[in-house]
């Protein structure tokens, strides 16, 4: 089995966190997302223990809202002692009705809209994260209208490729967040920032990409970024306290993908960054990460009902079940690998090679193709691993689909955390 947390019962269904996926589809309704808490939680402490372990005091793991976002995820990231990282207002929004600390968000976004400035800056976010010298100027506009000093983090792209699909890859330099250290142009930003009386820069963010594996990437995007601190000290006295390396590290959705050793990795980060302060005489500074999917990904799955087969003579079967791109369009978006599970029938051998299909009107609306499954009947359930990240918070209406509820399982009990739309949600909005 892909992870520790899913099992098989003696009916032959497989469990998640102690619970019979069959009974929860029964109890709650398919399509379903399903969240372990328990795994949760123990991505979260990989984390923070590395943390403490490794990096200066102070340092601590913001989890990437953009990733999942739903008003009971953030207490349980407010226990696990992490921080958080949001895109939008909406993000804030739902992170403080979750009765997340305002001063433990770190407020990110290319374009930040004036009302998301004056929001953000009035809810008491702690930190933007500023991405272009328009926002500098809004942002230390509207906080001095507001006797407000606000600490910043300055966006910059170091220009690193780390080899991921390109749509999930932003830290190389032609890309439309941040602001690129090679062209010169992120020190006159640095300038621009130093010169801002209400605001003060607390450090540099960097985010290189997606399903990193290694340590390698974050350790060459390091160098630049302590090189670029070099010559800012230089030119401006200005020493940085906070160093943000966004998020990235990768998760298996494949049996044959590689297990990531997050400490490990967080052990060799730690070692580079304090070797490369000592060889500049720079002061260590705090440090920061942005994880998403590797804190909720393997937590979640998703359970389908399949509709049936149609097999296309001389082609291939396709497996239909009752969601698919609106809740899930990774595989739409960029071909995203993922494990499928017959979940109510585990022990069945897995002999009918078959794709998966969703029932969106759409013929790139696949979950997964050439996949072995028990062959299938209308009925049956099926389970898609690793979807507790950029699923719940990718899904959409289109074809006017509702968006499936979302149960926390944790102790073999399940709690609904996101009912289920109903047509009323549908048309609340239109007039
Ligand atoms: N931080 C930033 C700025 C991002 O753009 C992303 C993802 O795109 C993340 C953090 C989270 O990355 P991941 O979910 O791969 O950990």
């Amino acid at each position: 089995m892909l992870y520790e947390h899913l099992g098989v019962n003696e009916l032959g269904h497989l469990t998640v966190g102690g619970v019979d996926t069959v009974q929860l589809a029964e109890e709650f309704g398919a399509p379903l997302y399903v969240l372990d808490e328990a795994r949760l939680r123990a991505n979260c402490r990989t984390y923070t223990q590395a943390f403490a372990a490794h990096f200066p005091e102070g340092s601590y793991p913001l989890f990437a809202g953009k990733s999942l976002c739903f008003k009971g995820l953030y207490p349980v990231l407010e226990e696990e002692g992490m921080g958080a990282d949001v895109v939008s207002p909406g993000e804030i929004y739902t992170a403080l009705a979750g009765g997340f600390p305002a001063q433990r968000l770190y407020f990110h976004g290319n374009n930040k809209t004036d009302e998301d400035l004056i929001y953000a800056l009035e809810s008491g976010v702690g930190h933007f994260i500023v991405d272009n010298h328009s926002e500098l100027e809004r942002l230390n506009q509207f906080a001095g209208e507001r006797d407000i000093r606000q600490k910043v983090l300055l966006r910059v792209t170091p220009g690193i490729d780390p080899h991921t699909l390109q749509a999930i890859n932003t830290g190389r330099i032609d890309c439309q967040f941040g602001v690129p250290i090679e062209t010169g142009q992120a020190a006159r930003f640095v300038a621009a920032a130093l010169s801002m009386e209400n605001l003060e820069v607390e450090g540099f963010h960097s985010h290189i990409g997606s399903q990193i594996f290694e340590a390698e990437p974050f350790c060459d995007a390091v160098d630049i970024l302590l090189e670029f601190a070099q010559e800012m000290r230089q030119a401006h006295g200005f020493v940085v306290q906070v160093l943000n390396l966004g998020g990235g590290f990768g998760v298996r959705y494949l049996e044959s993908d590689p297990v990531v050793d997050i400490p490990g990795n967080i052990k060799a980060l730690a070692e580079h960054l304090r070797q490369g302060c000592q060889e500049k005489d720079y002061p260590l500074p705090r440090v920061l990460l942005e994880p998403g999917r590797s804190i909720v990904a393997d937590a979640g799955l998703t359970l389908y009902r399949v509709g049936g087969i149609k097999t296309i003579e001389g082609y291939r079967s396709y497996v239909t079940v009752n969601g698919g791109m609106t809740d899930n369009p990774r595989y739409a978006l960029y071909q995203a690998p993922y494990t499928v599970l017959p979940a109510d029938r585990m022990n069945d051998p897995r002999d009918f090679v078959c794709t998966v299909a969703g029932r969106c009107c759409e013929s790139g609306d696949l979950i997964q193709e050439n996949i072995s499954l028990p062959r299938a009947n209308r009925g049956d359930l099926l389970a898609v691993l690793t979807t507790g990240a950029y699923n719940f918070t990718m899904a959409s209406n289109y074809n006017r689909l509702c968006r499936p509820a979302l149960v926390m399982v944790r102790d073999g009990k399940a709690r609904l955390a996101v009912r289920r739309q109903t047509f009323e949600d549908l048309v609340a909005c239109d007039l």
